[in-house]
């Protein structure tokens, strides 16, 4: 596994590095594409290098411009250095800046749109409204005051005009996470607009879900770590981490969690990045309380009454993989007769309203279930769940996958499902399939 992130410990080398291995291996920049910076307590701006490799970037390739004017290292600075050093002396509150071109931001920007924020409450609260600047020349101050007038105006996101993206952080780890988000949300709009109209929520709906936030689990005394428990933790950071790497979870937004004990369970935390995420960083639930000084992911309620509801689940993912999400976004029908195995796996992805995953709701406890173990919530996420960890992983890639396959199929026809003999044919086969072993 690749190293983690810390913010307040790695040197600023260390930390672009790590960021800018982690993009160009999601495939979110080019060789020569895109920048990354920082700025450390001293006003010194640690930056990447220009003319090297974004795939095989060291930490002795970053280049540091100190606040008297000097320049260290083997390389020169990137060639996009006026633009970081003009958001900085903007905001003094931005600590780290990511630039890139990746493709969706990219297809807004030569569109000349903004993508809305308003698609995902998630998006909306991370990134806030998106700005919009206008096309310079690159590496020129006028690039560099066009976008700078943009972050003065108080957003932390940009798009540039027929060029890409620029994102401000408090730290390296909070840019990358905005950048990672709007560029897969960017994404479920895309294929969202292949599907059918994107539904936006409105801002009374989002302070509706804000409001939402505040459900408290109790806190428990003192802590035991039984070896079943010590075991969940490891096992929930191999699938996260692997959600993370393939694309079917973003480090700002998902959770996953699974039972350790009758109703008690793991889960991931309230805001730390699932890219970094350390055994000790997941939160044990026990009789309806949670561990000493940590705070859950906020759907925690929504886990734990599935949990109470269908004793044979005992793993939940909940997650914005970009295909599910263009069906969330659109309201489009999740069709599962594609292909044998999703209808065998996934039988009934049914889609609730934007809402029914408040706590207290019972929607989903009651039709998820071993059976159909696929709900998508609209403008929201996929819920999947699982007998096993791996297992629901297993049923979420083979939604994504069908779900990628039938956004690709509108540009080809109209889609023939199995029939309806075909199906009845399934219905006999079925549970010779369903013997895999799920084993981590
Ligand atoms: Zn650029």
């Amino acid at each position: 596994m690749d190293s983690l992130l810390n913010t307040t410990y790695m040197h600023p080398r260390d930390q672009i590095t790590l960021v800018m291995q982690r993009i160009y291996k999601r495939v979110l920049t080019t060789t020569s594409g895109g920048n990354l910076s920082i700025i450390d307590d001293n006003g010194d701006i640690w930056i990447t290098p220009t003319g090297v490799d974004k795939g095989l970037l060291k930490p002795s390739d970053i280049v540091c411009m100190r606040a008297d004017g000097t320049v260290t290292g083997d390389h020169k600075p990137s060639s996009e250095f006026p633009f970081h050093l003009a958001i900085y002396k903007a905001r003094p509150d931005i600590k780290a800046i990511v630039h890139a071109h990746p493709p969706a931001l990219v297809a807004f920007s030569i569109v000349r749109k903004v993508p809305n924020t308003n698609v995902l409450p998630q998006l909306k609260s991370l990134c806030g409204t998106i700005g919009y600047a206008p096309y310079a020349i690159p590496g020129s101050d006028e690039l560099g005051e066009n976008i700078a007038e943009q972050f003065r105006q108080g957003v932390s996101a940009v798009i540039m005009e027929n060029h890409g993206t620029v994102i401000g952080g408090k730290n390296i780890s909070h840019a990358y996470q905005q950048f990672e988000s709007m560029e897969m949300s960017a994404r479920s709009i895309l294929y969202g607009n292949m599907m059918g109209k994107p539904a936006y929520l409105t801002n009374k709906k989002l302070d509706e879900y804000a409001s939402q936030s505040a459900v408290v689990f109790p806190e428990m005394g003192d802590t035991t770590y039984p070896s079943e428990e010590r075991e969940k933790r490891h096992d929930i950071l191999k699938i996260v981490r692997r959600a993370c790497d393939q694309g079917l979870m973003l480090g700002a937004f998902g959770t996953i969690s699974a039972r350790w004990n009758e109703d008690d369970f793991i889960i991931t935390p309230d805001g730390c990045s699932n890219w970094d995420l350390r055994p000790e960083d997941l939160v044990q639930i026990k009789n309806g309380e949670r561990e000493k000084g940590k705070q859950p992911c906020r759907s925690a309620y929504l886990h734990q009454a599935i949990y109470e509801k269908h004793p044979d689940i005992n793993a939940i993912i909940l997650t914005q993989s970009p295909y599910l999400t263009s069906f969330a976004i659109t309201g489009a029908e999740f069709n599962v007769r594609t292909i044998p195995e999703t209808w065998i796996y996934l039988q009934d992805v049914q889609m609730v309203e934007f809402g029914e995953q408040f706590a207290g709701v019972d929607t989903i406890p009651s039709i998820i279930s071993s059976e159909t173990p696929v709900v998508i919530v609209k403008n929201e996420c996929v819920i999947v769940a699982g007998s096993k960890l791996l297992q629901a992983f297993d049923y979420l890639e083979v939604a994504e996958f069908s779900a990628k396959s039938l956004v690709l199929s509108t540009t080809l026809g109209k889609m023939i499902p199995i029939s309806d003999e075909q199906v009845e044919d399934l219905g006999k086969v079925m549970s010779k399939w369903k013997n895999y072993e799920w084993r981590m």
